[in-house]
């Protein structure tokens, strides 16, 4: 058998039939260099978004079931186009959906974690010379053998996950910019492209906004051992390398701080006037888990007349479900009130070095007393830094931070779009 590559393209590598074929030139190149090869490909274009669009105009909450029927179309046009292409480059090629493709997964439609890969399929058409296309994103539910996605782009997790199944060392992921940068270089155009970063660091920053990999990708590449190099499908240069095992040497070489992450897709939940005694806790972060809530910083302050404030972060795509679970609690313990503010924004400092140099926190801080921005939260890990600010001062936040910590370049990226 030959060495296997895993590859994935994103949605705007396949946004039209041009780019697929210009993919399926790509791909012959790697079978042809002796690799099997094995792809993960997510919908063209804004197929999905599309797709979302159509759904919300029919209900307001559709089914989650058959949302993910919906969705999971846009991935099944495009592995059959690009199997079509890579058959036009005189190779063949067969597609498969998730299920086909054996990814098993938990029950949750919209958000389905991977339980189980039982890939035979795939290295059954791989034995038989083919190039096997793997539709992304989706799975089929363990128990009750539903079609679930993994969330938006899962496409990347699809990919290091089958990657980790199949005993491959790399995984491509294709995408439209040329790696991971030290800041969204929308935000910040003087970020500089980062050429190695641990998984550690790059799961610190997918898991806080940066949109460059799906989060539960890099989890997979440093569970199992697979090194993720992500670059532009639109170039043939190096992009950035996650590395799962960084040796002692490279951990020695890496600097300080690797990148300024924010996110701003998370809302702020207040619960006010909670009484100050066990259990209350519990039963609120109970509710909002069995709910499948994902909750990210939570602080609760010292009290003052017995009672307390609870404040914590969650997806605003939960935003109705969390109040729909706390709302009826709140009687129920004796809380005053739930509030919830959408306009926020996370912005995190994230860096291995941080273990060791002491300040980082107090020089953060001091960057965004200079800007003026007021911090509503912080949070930390042993490797980041976070805090929550008003939505509008986002982007002066992460500029600030960028400089203070000197990741600047001299030489701008040109960004497309803006
Ligand atoms: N097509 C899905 C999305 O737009 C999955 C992916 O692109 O990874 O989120
Ligand atoms: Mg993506």
């Amino acid at each position: 058998m030959s060495p296997i590559i895993v590859q994935k393209y994103g949605g705007t590598s396949v946004a039209d039939t041009d780019r697929v074929k210009r993919v399926a030139d790509r791909i012959a190149r790697t079978k042809r260099a002796g690799h099997d090869v094995v792809v993960a490909v997510s919908a063209m274009g804004k197929t999905t978004d599309d797709l979302i669009r159509q759904a919300g105009e029919i209900s307001v909450n559709p089914p989650g079931r058959e949302m993910d029927m919906l969705l999971t179309a846009g991935e099944r046009i495009s592995m059959a186009l690009l199997a079509m292409a890579i058959q036009e480059e005189g190779l063949s090629a067969q597609s498969f959906t998730g299920s086909q493709a054996g990814i098993i997964t938990d029950e949750v439609h919209g958000k389905a974690k991977i339980l189980d890969i039982t890939p035979g399929r795939i290295t059954g058409a791989l034995d038989d010379g083919h190039v096997a296309i793997v539709a992304g994103f989706q799975g089929v539910s363990r128990e009750g053998k539903n079609i679930t996605t993994l969330g938006r782009g899962g496409t990347d997790t699809t990919a290091v996950a089958l990657a980790a199944a199949l005993g491959a060392t790399v995984c491509e992921i294709y995408t439209d910019v040329d790696g991971v940068y030290t800041a969204d270089p929308r935000i910040v155009p003087t970020a500089r492209k980062v050429d190695r970063i641990s998984a550690e660091e790059m799961l610190e920053l997918a898991a806080h906004g940066a949109g460059v990999l799906h989060t539960r990708s890099v989890e997979f590449g440093r569970n199992h051992g697979v090194d993720i190099h992500v670059r532009s499908s639109f170039s043939h240069h190096d992009g950035t390398w996650v590395i799962a095992h960084p040796t002692q040497e490279e951990l020695m070489e890496q600097a300080i701080i690797s990148g300024v992450a924010h996110d701003r897709s998370e809302g702020k939940v207040t619960v006010r006037g909670v009484p100050d005694k066990p259990g209350i806790a519990a039963r609120v972060f109970t509710a909002l888990a069995d709910a499948n809530v994902n909750v990210d910083m939570i602080v609760q302050n010292v009290s003052a007349d017995g009672t307390t404030d609870m404040t914590f972060t969650i997806p605003l795509t939960d935003a109705t479900l969390a109040k729909a679970e706390l709302e009826p609690l709140i009687s129920e313990v004796g809380a005053a009130a739930v509030e919830l503010d959408p306009k926020i924004g996370k912005v995190s400092l994230v860096g291995a070095g941080m273990k060791t140099n002491p300040g980082v926190a107090a020089r953060m801080f001091s960057a965004l007393s200079e800007a003026g921005v007021n911090i509503d939260m912080i949070s930390t890990s042993t490797i980041r830094v976070s805090v929550v600010v008003n939505e509008a001062d986002v982007e002066t936040a992460v500029q600030a931070i960028h400089s203070a910590f000197g990741l600047d370049s001299d030489t701008p990226v040109l960004v497309e779009g803006k």
